[in-house]
């Protein structure tokens, strides 16, 4: 069984009455309905308006892969939470930031980077599946079109990935690296572009199918962390005299 734990910070949903009619329950239930499908998956939710924005240590330990949607109030999420989730994902949890989860205090301190891209309302976009061998990719078309969403343009200010997944291209004339993985320590991570509020791209097939592939390949083998020490130990065997 693989444990995800949706983040969602759970604003526009109720502040906007247009973003609460795609998703009445948040994003973070949309996707979770989705995943729950999958008996072998287990969903958890929390949200920034939860105590301790309804993380907790102990909470992260049962926590297979952390999904994170997040906009304007990265800020709101402490240091200490934080910390908490780049321990965990050093550890072995796999993390999968979504869209303007970019910005979040966690995508950036894990990238070391500022994040930047360019980014215009009201754009169309097609996504290339450029690496179709990945297991993120497995059932996903050569491309699809999401008739609606932000517009995120290069450069994006992030360090080198691991891998290119797929590549976003938008009617703007931008292109956009949408899928990407990193590894920090024994985490998986899988940053994924698409997912504006204001347009129900998180109801696409294609979108929750890749969010789901990525699930599967970030969850670790075996669920306890594995930091990395920091020692200074005897030798095993003679060297220098
Ligand atoms: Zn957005």
């Amino acid at each position: 069984m693989i444990n995800v734990l949706i983040w969602n910070e759970f604003i526009h949903e109720k502040q906007q009455p247009e973003v609460a009619e795609i998703y009445p329950k948040g994003i973070h239930r949309q996707i979770g309905k989705y995943l729950s499908a999958d008996k072998n998956i287990s969903v958890r939710y929390a949200s920034l308006d939860m105590e301790n924005c309804g993380i907790t240590k102990e909470l992260l330990e049962d926590t297979d892969v952390l999904i994170w949607w997040g906009h304007q109030a990265h800020d709101k999420v402490s240091d200490d939470i934080v910390k908490l989730c780049a321990d965990r994902i050093n550890g072995g949890m796999g993390f999968i930031p979504l869209h303007s989860s970019h910005h979040s205090k966690l995508f950036k301190a894990l990238c070391g980077t500022s994040c930047n891209l360019k980014w215009r309302h009201g754009d169309r976009e097609r996504i290339w599946c450029v690496n179709p061998f990945h297991p993120i990719a497995k059932g996903i078309p050569e491309q699809f079109e999401l008739p609606r969403e932000e517009m995120y343009g290069e450069p994006f200010d992030i360090p080198n990935p691991e891998e290119v997944v797929f590549m976003g291209w938008f009617s703007g004339g931008e292109v956009f690296r949408s899928g990407v993985t990193f590894r920090r320590g024994g985490g998986k991570i899988f940053y994924f572009q698409p997912g504006h509020e204001e347009y129900p791209v998180y109801h696409n097939e294609n979108v929750l199918k890749i969010i789901a592939n990525a699930v599967k390949w970030a969850a670790p083998e075996a669920r306890e962390s594995k930091n990395i020490l920091c020692t200074n130990p005897e030798p095993l065997e003679k060297g220098l005299e």
